[in-house]
């Protein structure tokens, strides 16, 4: 259903125009992907709807890493061979849970991003595979995740233009567990995980968290104590409960914050012993 106080649509056919009209109108207006949830939440005041897929900004390419254009369907980046052959198939694994087929059809990764849902799974995700995003918002810049979503919470809205992600390593892997209720529900609680190795040693480590029930956040501390560590089953499960204990776990209608943390520990165990099947271990 398309709210009645969106009035005028706008596709502008270059990021600098999309980004005056959008800096000239403030409130009244929403940059749209998809349109999913920028229509659905939409507030009275915007009554404009600025479309960005007249941007060229739907593709996915391989330039050693991969480079994501913001308005790429989640169905575009499943069909994509690059994508398709990321660090273990890890994005087909993740994308093809969410939402419906119908939905990722329409849903972009730039939307997903500006939606900033706490329950993503695609948020995690993107935190533990070292994502840097391409913003313009006047002018271009390059942010890691923890600094776009700072900037968020001091009230800026850059435009996102593209998703990068870092070339890995052979010795690297990454996994994902998600926790819902059915398939087809968002996440009490999901948990991602990317470990490289040296010699036997965890060298690079991400561990994000989303649902807790904030917006996902890498766990710094946790990805510190397991850093040059070899991956045994002790050190498995001392990091799962320092996981558990680190998250800022709060009841909500979909769970509890004492479930939250269960959920936690049996997440990062999970994510850590599958990471270490698909390197042939870690010792
Ligand atoms: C029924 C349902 C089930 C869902 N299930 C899941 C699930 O299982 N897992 C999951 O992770 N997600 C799920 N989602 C969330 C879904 O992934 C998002 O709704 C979708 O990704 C939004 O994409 P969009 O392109 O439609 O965003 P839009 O609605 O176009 O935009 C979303 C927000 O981002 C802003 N925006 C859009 N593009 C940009 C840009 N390039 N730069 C800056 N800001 C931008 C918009 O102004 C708006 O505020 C579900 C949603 C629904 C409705």
């Amino acid at each position: 259903m398309v709210p009645t106080h969106i009035r005028d649509y706008i596709r502008p056919a270059s990021v600098e125009e999309a980004w005056n009209v959008l800096a000239e109108r403030g409130k009244g207006a929403k940059p749209i992907g998809g349109g999913i949830d920028a229509l659905l939440y939409s507030v009275p005041e915007t009554t404009a709807a600025v479309d960005l897929t007249g941007l060229d900004l739907s593709y996915v390419r391989d330039e050693g890493g991969l480079a994501i254009g913001a308005t790429t369907t989640f169905t575009e980046i499943l069909e994509a061979e690059p994508a398709r052959a990321f660090l273990g198939g890890i994005l087909v694994e993740v994308l093809e849970k969410v939402a419906s087929p119908l939905q990722r059809n329409i849903a972009t990764i730039g939307g997903t991003l500006g939606s900033a849902h706490p329950w993503s799974d695609v948020i995690p995700l993107l935190y533990v595979l070292g994502a840097e995003l391409s913003l313009f918002d006047g002018q271009a810049s390059r942010l890691s995740m923890s600094e776009y979503f700072a900037r968020r919470v001091s009230g800026e809205r850059p435009l996102i233009t593209e998703i990068g992600l870092p070339a890995e390593g052979k010795a690297s892997a990454c996994a994902f567990e998600e926790f819902s209720s059915t398939g087809f529900d968002v996440a009490v609680l999901n948990c991602a995980a990317f470990l490289s190795v040296e010699s036997g040693r965890c060298k690079t480590v991400r561990i994000s968290i989303g649902g807790t029930p904030a917006l996902a956040t890498r766990l710094t501390p946790v990805e510190e104590a397991l850093n040059g560590s070899p991956l045994d089953d002790g050190t498995i499960e001392r990091i799962a409960a320092m996981a558990a204990d680190t998250i800022d776990a709060r009841d909500d209608r979909r769970a509890t914050a004492g479930y939250r943390r269960d959920l936690t520990r049996v997440g990062v165990s999970r994510c850590l012993r599958r990471i270490v099947e698909q390197l042939g271990g870690v010792e």
